[in-house]
């Protein structure tokens, strides 16, 4: 599996040049862009891994399937979708899709920016920074390491530069939808978004998504295995955005992408992956990350289709 591993690294790296790394959050054009590593964990416990597997970036939209998962285990299925529905929206992650239908529960999705800062208000909590603990300690948990924190630099250009974002909450606001503070709900959306993870982490959470909430051997019960069927079945439908089609063609699994230049996979029952590679696609997709998975895709078989 190593040599896999080295091998698809190998070969793909040339695409992480064809991508671009994303400027509109000032901190992220400091990554480095030839960049590219695996990590896998497989469910007879062996792991994997090739690449810049231990470089460090921000988990971005990544953190969106945590958050999901703290609001439904926090309120339960009907109450947490009663507030994001889970239809696709097969629109870039910030749209604004306000003009084209009423704004209503049903039309958010919990993997675009709308559905997710909604989220952020349904986490348990007295104030916003013990949410975004909780947030914190949970995705801690599900990567079996204590030391992730949030990266302060990241954190602070995003706040200082996100107004589409604000936008965003004002809209949610203003239909009624959202009725805290816009700026404390979007800080625990922004310091979400800097929390520091490399490929390890993400092929862990990955696997426990995989697992149907269970920690890799330990088999540890983190979550109810029918929180892991909601949250594969969002993933599937929306979690690479309006790519999202292309990449159940090409690929086949749930995953996530940040515009950090992570991505989540998940092969259920199988295995998880992470990945890192900066330079994005036109979707804000890691590109050479998505030709990666799409061969170890094909070579193993993983497409549930
Ligand atoms: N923090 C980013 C934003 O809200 C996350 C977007 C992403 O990773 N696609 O714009």
């Amino acid at each position: 599996m190593d040599e896999l591993l080295e091998r698809l690294i190998e070969s793909n790296r040339h695409y992480t040049t064809a991508g671009k790394l994303a400027n509109y959050i000032p901190e992220l054009a400091k990554a480095n862009q030839n960049e590219l590593g695996i990590y896998v964990v497989s469910s007879d416990g062996r792991t994997s891994f090739a690449g810049d597997c231990q470089k460090n970036f921000t988990i971005q939209s990544i953190i969106k399937p945590i958050l999901l998962l703290l609001a439904l285990m926090d309120n339960g299925e009907e109450m947490v979708r009663s507030h994001v529905g889970v239809e696709a929206t097969g629109k870039p992650f910030d749209a604004i899709n306000y003009t084209d239908q009423t704004l209503l529960s049903e039309h958010l999705n919990p993997m675009v920016n709308m559905g997710a800062i909604l989220l952020c208000t349904l986490i348990k909590g007295q104030s916003y920074s013990e949410k975004f603990e909780r947030l914190l300690e949970l995705t801690r948990t599900l990567a079996g390491n204590p030391d992730i924190t949030v990266n302060e630099a990241v954190y602070q250009s995003e706040k200082r530069t996100g107004s589409r974002n604000r936008a965003l909450a004002f809209l949610l606001k203003s239909q009624g939808l959202l009725s805290d503070d816009v700026e404390e709900v979007l800080d625990c959306y922004f310091r979400g978004c800097s929390i520091q993870v490399n490929c390890k982490d993400l092929a862990n959470i990955g696997f426990t998504f995989a697992n149907r909430g269970r920690r890799p051997v330990s088999e540890e019960r983190v979550f109810s295995a029918r929180f892991a069927h909601y949250v594969n079945a969002v993933l599937m439908t929306c979690g690479m955005y309006d790519g999202a089609g292309d990449f159940a063609v090409r690929v086949g699994l749930p995953a996530k992408s940040g515009v950090g230049g992570g991505i989540m996979a998940i092969s259920p029952t199988r295995m998880g992956i992470g990945i890192y590679s900066p330079g994005l696609d036109q979707k804000g997709n890691s590109l050479a990350g998505i030709h990666v998975l799409e061969d170890l895709s094909h070579t193993l078989y993983l497409s549930v289709f």
